[in-house]
């Protein structure tokens, strides 16, 4: 199955490569009598209102209820959209989604009297009953989480009001997506056949990939043009998401906008300070990598319409799926028999859906709930980066796979800030098996080119994004005005500073800010960074250390969101805390640039 030929419909695809979505229900039939069972589940729920907090054994009785209702509920979720995603044109699939999208709304709601009414109770009441009731441990953590927020909830009367406020609280961001997406036009640029073509989000990132200079710089230039138009419109938007955030600070009794986006997740603000900071100490390592790109692209100048050219050309093998197969479970073989026979269970079980077909959806993603496996879907393309989505989104399953077999449903998932370690150190594992079992040179190169992309993209650029939100956040809490001239005075210092004199400060670049949707998530990015050292820290541990450090990996993967991330991945071996780990990342840069340098 080759991209030159046309794009099958799903019936005409082997079953053996579609995900078997009868483990979760025999058929649509299964799926309506679950539906059912969750509505009438939600009367039992509702008559637990008001006597949350009256006992342990109430309080009990209400999570469990929570727990139950809350399982079924993202069964029957995983089911309808993994059947929509197969084909999102089959009326039945999208029929099936929409109606748990909207059950879903209807269990948020239903459920939603349970957190407030054990925060209304003394805290010293639910503390006593964790202790003394056994029953009620298991959600010990979960309610010492809840219980910490007591400080940053406000009276039912204020929090009724915040409530109905939410939405308006959302308002920038979407703004942000309509004006970005719907009414923002953009101009026409001549492709590399000179064949005119309107840009767009999607072309403008293929066309900075170009090998052909005149196209990328148009692109650039272009596609910058268009924000130009819309730049005050824009500034006006983030100016009001982050007065959101430093707003809800206040109202919430947080010391700043960053410590109330940190705080309930349970990450200290010292692991946003800190990765900044051992970062900046790093940038002269990044100046060097700008050095060497415009060296070896023979340019006398290099640009910021220059940075993601291919520097080495894609290694040049199609790999088929079955030798994809064989390719990562031989990478993962240094993770142990365990893993190994999961990684077998997910191609012989079919958790994975492998093909493009006519309606499916695009992309790649590893989703399953609690009582289902842990899905994978792809389209697959034989290409060389086909197998790392594999590795990577296999890297998610096995996270999911090994926390539910261990941990109970409400630390069955977990949390953003350790989401993608798993993905990342499989696919860390791939290219040490690549490049020790390959001798091929261009291969070699590629390799090496991913590896030093993927830190200056993810962890150089998203930090210095973290910079910037930090910075915007600051200026708002001191009662300064945000302006559009303000923020991109300050991006423009930024980028200055992390690209140093080897890149030529193009004007454009200073309106990026401007096009980054995750400026509106609050204080989100700063875990794309953190999330890629702690996996290259790991991976250096298991790589180095073997079986102890596997041991502490494995735990890690059962361990779910049972305890706080910091404390999961400390136990591991990586101190987020630390510089170590960021260094540890910086010091892999180095050694991959030298390999680089040494080669051209
Ligand atoms: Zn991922």
């Amino acid at each position: 199955m080759t991209t030159t030929q046309k794009v099958p419909r799903r019936d005409e695809i082997p079953e053996h490569y579609r995900w078997d979505l009868t483990t979760i229900y025999a058929d649509d039939a299964a799926w309506e009598q679950d539906v059912a069972a969750v509505e009438r589940m939600l009367s039992d729920v509702a008559a637990l209102q008001g006597r949350v907090a009256r006992s342990a054994d109430d309080l009990l009785a209400a999570l469990q209820q929570r727990d139950q209702v809350s399982m079924r509920l993202w069964q029957i979720y995983v089911y309808a959209n993994r059947r929509f995603d197969s084909d999102t044109t089959d009326p039945v699939g999208q029929a099936l989604a929409e109606r748990a999208g909207t059950l879903a709304a209807k269990v948020g709601a239903a459920l939603a009297f349970i957190e407030p009414e054990i925060l209304a109770a003394p805290e010293d009441q639910i503390r006593a009953w964790i202790r003394e009731y056994p029953d009620l441990a298991v959600y010990a953590y979960a309610l010492d989480q809840l219980l910490r927020q007591r400080a940053h909830v406000r009276s039912a009367e204020v929090e009724a009001i915040l409530a109905q406020f939410s939405d308006i609280t959302r308002a920038p961001g979407e703004i942000f997506e309509v004006l970005t997406n719907a009414d923002l036009h953009f101009p026409s640029i001549e492709d590399e056949q000179g064949q005119p073509v309107q840009l767009s989000h999607g072309r403008f990132l293929r066309f900075l990939r170009s090998p052909d200079r005149r196209v990328r710089r148009d692109a650039f230039v272009g596609y910058y043009s268009a924000f130009q138009g819309i730049r005050n419109t824009l500034g006006a938007s983030l100016a009001a998401q982050v007065r959101t955030h430093v707003l809800n600070a206040k109202v919430r009794n947080y010391a700043s906008s960053l410590e109330a986006a940190l705080t309930p997740n349970d990450i200290p603000v010292e692991v946003y300070h800190n990765l900044i900071a051992t970062v900046n100490a790093s940038l002269p390592r990044l100046h060097r990598y700008f050095q060497a790109r415009r060296q070896i692209m023979g340019l006398d100048e290099l640009h910021f319409y220059d940075l993601y050219a291919p520097l080495v050309p894609e290694a040049d093998v199609a790999v088929p799926y079955e030798e994809a197969e064989r390719m990562v479970r031989a990478a993962f073989e240094p993770l142990g028999d365990e893993y190994g026979a999961a990684v077998a269970q997910a191609f012989r079980s079919r958790w994975i859906d492998v093909y493009e077909n006519i309606g499916k959806r695009s992309g790649a993603y590893s989703n399953g709930s609690y009582t289902t496996a842990p899905f994978m879907l792809l389209n697959y393309q034989e290409r060389l980066n086909d197998v790392f989505t594999l590795a990577h989104e296999l890297g998610h399953a096995m996270h999911s796979y090994f926390t539910r077999k261990t941990q109970p449903y409400i630390y069955g998932d977990y949390t953003i800030f350790v989401a993608e370690v798993a993905s990342t150190l499989n696919e860390a594992l791939l290219t040490d098996h690549l490049l020790q079992t390959r001798d091929d040179p261009t291969l070699r190169r590629y390799l090496i080119v991913e590896q030093l992309e993927d830190i200056r993209t993810t962890l150089f650029r998203q930090t210095m994004f973290a910079e910037f939100e930090l910075e915007i956040h600051r200026r708002a809490e001191a009662g300064e005005p945000l302006t559009t001239e303000l923020f991109s005075t300050i991006y423009r210092d930024l980028v200055a500073r992390y690209h140093g004199a080897e890149v030529a400060l193009d004007e454009e670049i200073a309106l990026e800010w401007a096009r980054i949707p995750h400026f509106y998530y609050n204080f989100y990015v700063y875990q794309y960074a953190t999330g890629l050292s702690a996996a290259l820290a790991l991976h250096k541990r298991i790589v180095q250390e073997g079986s102890p450090a596997i041991e502490r990996y494995l735990r890690f993967l059962r361990s779910g969101s049972s305890r706080p991330s910091i404390e999961l991945l400390r136990d591991a071996g990586v101190d987020m805390l630390s510089p170590a780990p960021i260094q540890a990342a910086m010091d892999h840069f180095s050694t991959l640039l030298d390999e680089l340098e040494r080669m051209t």
